[in-house]
């Protein structure tokens, strides 16, 4: 069991990630909908994995992914993106992400992917 910050901006993803974590047996400890808020709510918490969406208004996931690596080096962060970002996906792993997943996914990927990044 991990706990869990999710990153999106879509309602509706949190939601379905939060179920789906959530039946995985992790603990959300917290939701933000951009990278400035992500940023705030990762100092707060210090969670063990975060799920950041990529696309977001006023702060992307890229760009808060370098800030959060650069603050805490061990961060475990899976990215999350729609299909056809192949750019944006090398650019979060060079940046150091564990892992991404790519939308739309199985409930069994994001499980996955979660527990490999806690590995
Ligand atoms: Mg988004």
């Amino acid at each position: 069991m991990a706990k869990i910050l999710i990153v999106d901006d879509s309602v509706v993803s949190r939601k379905k990630l939060r179920s789906t974590l959530e039946a995985a047996n992790h603990e959300i400890i917290g939701e933000a909908c951009d990278g400035a808020e992500a940023f705030e709510k990762y100092e707060a918490l210090q969670p063990d994995l975060v799920t950041l969406d990529i696309t977001m208004p006023n702060v992307d996931g890229i760009t808060v992914l370098k800030k959060i690596r650069e603050n805490y080096p061990e961060a475990r962060v899976v990215m999350i993106t729609a299909l056809g970002k192949g750019n944006k996906i090398l650019e979060a792993l060079n940046a150091g992400a564990k892992n991404y997943i790519t939308k739309p996914y199985e409930d069994e990927q994001i499980i996955n992917s979660v527990q490999e990044a806690l590995e």
